[in-house]
């Protein structure tokens, strides 16, 4: 079924409607349901993680907090050792075996890191109060941090840890802890300094397995970094996070979405650190990951959603289809009768409204069917009607201008007929003539042999004009036994000639009858315009004077108007 300017067989408008509407009211409310659930995941989610980064950070925080005060706790019983203060002092006083001494203190150390197993620990080592080494587990140099420290007028009177920093000596990361030895009379006398292996913090800092995994970062208080990701850096506190550390006196701080140079786009959290250094521990995670989960939940959307509304789309066509094409059907039909075509029949399927809609077109159809067909034959019976009645009419019309006796046309007829031949001449300019007929002595005829017979005479008479003139000329029984004939385009010499011969015709053939009938003569009289006159009446009294003088010259002769009759007389005499 194909609507006329539509370019696919089944998508008229309504169907492209119907499909719109239904796409709208299927498709839109998932789809929009989706989005809003994916919104909502999506808050969900940046509340988990960020609540995920802020225990993380508290934890991690306590862990670092922890491990350092271990550090500085761990030192407190090995500077206060005797070996320790009896050595310091010894080699300050500059008396008594000096080399004993740092000998002594160098053993007493090695066994606290061979027996303690504190691998932690790089070395351990004791220096005085300018930070010149005095013994140590190793050869030794306190770099320029604690030198400053001590140089600072205000050293240290309990243990402290450095910042994660670069030692010139070692070419590498190195974290310090220096705590105070004190001497017999209570003064700090020098430092017992931890050398810490900062591979423990890496290993402290590592990224868990398990839950939202962050990398920890580790910053000094200045917001330099010292530990990127887990891994000490290889130039601590040269660098910057590229975000300042938010001035804080709480723990932490909210956790942001933020741009970082060489990192990209992450969730990030801080939390600051009693040491090192007082610094700032960040925890954070790449937006990538934080919101994996979501990204792979609107992947799932699409890859579930397009199909879905590609389903959605199928079944809503083949059902437009279905329930439009019995309408289109309908509709077609429809049309094929507004163009005249009342031979549709539509198939009927189902029982809904559509089908009964259908039977009903049907039925009308049908009742235009017959109603025409009826039309028709009553048109067909009025035209055959018409015909005879136009028949008849013709021969009505024949009837009143033809007379009864002698079948010629009637004296009516020839008033009308001579009325219009006139005009007709002087329209086209041609001659009109008119020949006027008597029977000659028929009164006696009649005597003779009856008034049947003189009729019979008559017809004869009737029967030899007719068949003496053109077709062009029209005869007429004028009245009684007077008879005309009209002759259109005829001189009157012409006219004269055709008198004759009528006259002669008439002589010839009864001539010979003996049976039944006698020998009858006409006289005519003959007249033509323009000569003898310009209208019918005057024509006619040129004839009938013709006419006269024909009788008056013995009968049986012709006579045109206007002559003398010796001069007709000699006309026909040299014919
Ligand atoms: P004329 O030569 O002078 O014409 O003599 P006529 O006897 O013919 O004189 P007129 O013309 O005056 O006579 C007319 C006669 O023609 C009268 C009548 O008896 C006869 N007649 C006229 N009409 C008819 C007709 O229809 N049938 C018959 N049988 N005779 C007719
Ligand atoms: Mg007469
Ligand atoms: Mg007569």
């Amino acid at each position: 079924m194909r609507l006329p300017g539509s370019p696919f067989p089944f998508l008229s408008r309504l169907a492209v409607k119907i499909l719109v509407v239904g796409s709208l009211c299927s498709v839109l409310p998932v789809l929009a349901l989706g989005v809003h659930l994916l919104e909502k995941q999506e808050d969900l989610l940046a509340l988990r993680v960020r609540e995920a980064l802020k225990i993380n950070l508290l934890s991690k925080g306590n862990e670092i907090d922890n491990w350092t005060s271990i550090r500085l706790r761990e030192a407190l019983p090995w500077s206060a050792s005797f070996v320790v203060f009896e050595g310091v002092e010894t080699i300050m006083r500059g008396q008594g075996d000096l080399e004993r001494a740092r000998r002594d203190m160098r053993e007493y150390l090695d066994s606290v890191l061979e027996l303690g197993h504190y691998r932690v620990y790089e070395s351990l080592f004791v220096v005085d109060l300018a930070g010149n080494v005095l013994s140590g587990t190793r050869t030794e140099s306190l770099e320029r941090w604690g030198r400053d420290l001590l140089a600072g007028g205000a050293p240290p009177k309990k243990g402290i840890m450095s910042p994660i920093f670069r030692s010139e000596n070692l070419g590498h990361p190195t974290l310090l802890v220096l705590q105070p030895i004190q001497g017999r009379r209570g003064a700090t006398v020098g430092y017992l300094v931890e050398r810490i292996d900062v591979r423990e913090l890496e290993s402290l800092l590592k990224k868990t397995e398990e839950g939202l995994h962050p990398e920890y970062w580790l910053l000094d208080e200045k917001g330099n970094i010292l530990v990127r990701a887990g891994e000490i850096a290889k130039r601590p506190g040269q660098q910057r996070l590229g975000i300042d550390p938010p001035d804080i006196s709480a723990l932490s701080a909210p956790v942001n979405e933020v741009q970082l140079p060489d990192v990209g786009r992450v969730v990030l959290g801080f939390r600051r650190l009693s040491a090192p250094a007082r610094g700032f521990l960040v925890a954070m995670v790449t937006e990538e990951e934080a919101y994996r989960s979501f990204r792979e939940s609107r992947r799932a959307l699409l890859r579930l959603g397009i199909p879905f509304a590609a389903v959605v789309l199928f079944i809503l066509i083949v059902m437009t289809i279905g329930v439009l094409r019995p309408i289109l059907i309908l509709s077609e039909g429809a049309r094929r009768i507004s163009a005249g075509d009342l031979s549709v029949f539509l198939p009927v399927r189902g029982r809904d409204e559509i089908a009964q809609l259908t039977m009903a077109f049907n039925e009308m159809t049908r009742r235009l069917r017959v109603g025409r067909d009826h039309l028709e034959q009553t048109r067909d019976e009025l035209a055959r009607a018409n015909d005879d009645l136009r028949a008849a009419n013709q021969a009505l019309e024949t009837l009143a201008i033809t007379d009864g006796l002698t079948g010629l046309y009637n004296h009516r007829h020839f008033q009308d007929m001579i009325e219009r031949e006139m005009r007709r001449s002087q329209r086209e300019g041609r001659p009109l003539s008119l020949l006027l007929l008597d029977l000659d002595h028929f009164k006696m005829y009649n005597d003779r042999y009856g008034h049947v017979e003189g009729d019979a005479a008559l017809r004869r008479v009737a029967g030899q004009i007719l068949k003496t003139i053109r077709t062009t000329d029209t005869a007429f029984r004028y009245g009684g036994e007077e008879l005309a004939v009209l002759l259109p385009g005829c001189t009157k010499d012409q006219a004269f000639d055709v008198a004759d011969k009528i006259r002669e015709a008439v002589e010839t053939a009864t001539a010979r009858m003996d049976r039944g009938g006698g020998r009858v003569t006409v006289s005519i009289g003959v007249a033509a315009t323009p000569d003898d006159g310009r209208v019918a009446r005057g024509l006619m009294d040129a004839a009938d004077a013709a006419l006269y003088k024909a009788k008056e010259d013995g009968r049986n002769r012709v006579i045109a108007a206007g002559r003398r009759i010796e001069e007709a007389r000699k006309s026909i005499e040299s014919m």
